[in-house]
């Protein structure tokens, strides 16, 4: 990357840039530095902090450095190499990451600035900001290395804000996770006051949720990418990793996107992250998913947020889509079976499983508890819970069905009247179609009486009235329809299914796994909840304190 020659934005830009302020805690001041580092094509990002951060931050990059000039003139404000000078620029063209000109003269306002750099030369420069600024020689390979100390020194209301160690350094991780899943091709360290906490290799995805996360964690997880084309707009790129839905969370804090490599925190594209789960995890629950999108050129506007934490997308119906479907695409296709164990060896537990026949070697041990299945797949002991699998299968059915004919409706005879609240009499009206869908055959008989003719009778069982009141209740409270037709299949599909205690004859029992391979999402009835569990043989190995398994 050639040296890049460093200039005062013109008023004009200045005027329209969303200016904010830029540091107000130690995580910014990073942000800031990390920007900059990746917009000089750094391979390698060193951080370090020393106690919350306001004591030192350091972040050392192997990026194309700074000739003594430039290193001059990049802490002014308003200077900067990103935009073209002289004319008024058009910001949604921005491909860096930064474009204002003003971090480095913000952060050498509010703490001791000292920058190292060298573009190649055989001396390199260092700058100390402190009121004054000298300049002096310094051996330094190609790079740059900026120190803030004392941040906020003479700023003792922003001190006071600041929310403690464990809180601010706790940002500080959390930010460079971020950066490591946006930019898995970037190998970043973070040193807490002499310790490394984190580090990843560079080396891609898995490997960056390694470092965030642990083996056990990456090991259940598919990589995501999937190319579409925006009417209109152009070609976009969906890539990233996501965990398997049996690994969840409490909170929504673990799905991260990023768009052209800049961490954002972009409720809509979240939420079509989690969209792309569907009702793969549990309503209270969050998957682990870290998602970069690539839109089409020109449709992005960096510049409408000061710390640069959101961005304008020209295209964000589509493109919210096509995240969504790239998720749920990535996840039917992935083995997304539980397993008990931390894989020692990434790379073969997670090549994805012939999914023509997923339980295809999968020999039938027996019953437990009349509750489980034990099966011998290879290596592995799985358990399959019979009613979760059950109730998948069913689910999947019954999906089919109602997109194809409708359930199936047994009538009612002599029909019944029964009375419900009249929000539940109005939400049967406004959503008779859906109710006819699901095989109900309700007639509304004026003051909040209904008069049901006919229930639905999935897969030969028939379903009762009280399933009627919840659904209307549930409808009348505002529960999308889509989602309750949803959870309804999936109500539906639990009735006729395996109860504890149905035991199951040999045929039936490779029946059962013959019919859940054949399923789009084998791995999770339609509640959410895992439907098969794997133990290894070394566990059971490790577990009997044997050495080794039996064949080794
Ligand atoms: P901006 O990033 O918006 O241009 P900054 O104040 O952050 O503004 O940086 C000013 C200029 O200093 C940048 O445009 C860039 O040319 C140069 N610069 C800053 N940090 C680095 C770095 N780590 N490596 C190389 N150049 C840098
Ligand atoms: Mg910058």
């Amino acid at each position: 990357m050639a040296t890049p020659t460093i200039h005062r934005l013109d008023e004009a830009t200045v005027a329209r840039i969303a200016a904010g302020e830029v540091i107000t805690r130690p995580a910014r001041v990073i942000a800031e530095l990390i920007d900059n580092a990746l917009d000089a094509g750094a391979e390698r990002i060193e951080v370090t902090v020393d106690g919350d951060g306001t004591e030192r931050i350091r972040v050392a990059d192997d990026g194309c450095g700074l000739s003594r000039g430039d290193a001059e003139r990049a802490i002014e404000r308003h200077a900067t190499s990103k935009l073209p000078s002289g004319t008024e620029t058009d910001l949604t063209g921005v491909s860096t990451l930064g474009f204002r000109g003003e971090a480095l003269a913000a952060i050498a306002d509010c703490a001791t600035l000292e920058l190292v750099t060298n573009d190649g030369d055989a001396v390199g420069t260092k700058l100390r900001v402190d009121g004054d600024v000298t300049v002096s020689n310094a051996g330094r390979a190609q790079g740059t290395t900026v120190t803030a100390t004392d941040l906020f020194a003479d700023r003792p209301a922003r001190r006071e804000s600041l929310a403690g160690e464990a809180a601010e350094f706790g940002r500080i991780s959390e930010l460079l996770a971020r950066y490591a899943l946006a930019r898995p091709d970037v190998r970043f360290s973070l040193t807490h006051n002499g310790n490394e906490t984190f580090a990843t290799s560079g080396s891609g995805f898995q490997d960056a949720l390694l470092g965030v996360y642990d083996a056990g964690t990456a090991s259940r997880s598919t990589v995501i990418r999937h190319e579409t084309t925006l009417d209109d707009h152009g070609d976009l790129s969906v890539q990233g990793i996501c965990c398997y839905p049996s690994v969840t969370r409490s909170t929504r804090d673990h799905v991260r996107v990023s768009v052209g490599g800049r961490p954002v925190t972009d409720t809509g594209l979240r939420r079509a992250v989690v969209g792309g789960y569907g009702s793969l995890v549990a309503g209270n629950k969050y998957p682990i998913a870290a998602i970069d999108i690539e839109p089409p050129a020109g449709t992005v506007d960096p510049n409408v947020h000061p710390a640069k934490e959101e961005v304008g997308l020209a295209a964000r119906e589509a493109t919210e889509a096509a995240v969504e479907t790239a998720v749920s695409e990535a996840l039917t296709t992935a083995d997304a079976r539980r397993t008990d164990t931390a894989a020692t060896d990434l790379e073969t537990e997670l090549a994805a499983v012939d999914r023509s026949d997923p339980f295809g070697d999968v020999r039938v041990i027996g019953p437990f508890r009349d509750l489980y299945l034990l099966c011998e797949d290879g290596d592995e002991l799985l358990v399959v819970d019979q009613h979760a699998a059950h109730e998948r299968v069913n689910y999947e059915r019954l999906r089919s069905a109602v997109a194809d004919e409708g359930v199936p409706t047994a009538p009612l005879d002599p029909p019944e009247t029964i009375s419900v609240a009249p929000a539940a009499a109005a939400a049967a009206e406004r959503h008779a179609d859906l109710l006819a869908d699901l095989g109900f055959e309700v007639e509304p008989f004026g003051g909040g009486t209904l008069r049901v003719s006919g229930l639905p009778a999935p897969l030969g069982r028939v379903a009762d009235t009280e399933l009627l009141v919840e659904t209307l209740d549930q409808l009348a409270a505002g529960q999308q329809p889509d989602n309750k037709r949803d959870e309804l299949l999936a109500d539906l599909a639990c009735h006729p299914s395996l109860k504890a205690g149905d035991r199951l004859t040999r045929d039936e029992a490779e029946q059962l796994l013959d019919r859940l391979g054949e399923c789009e999402q084998p791995f999770a009835c339609p509640h959410g909840r895992p439907t098969v569990c794997s133990l290894d043989e070394s566990t059971l190995a490790a577990g009997f304190e044997r050495g080794s398994t039996r064949f080794r």
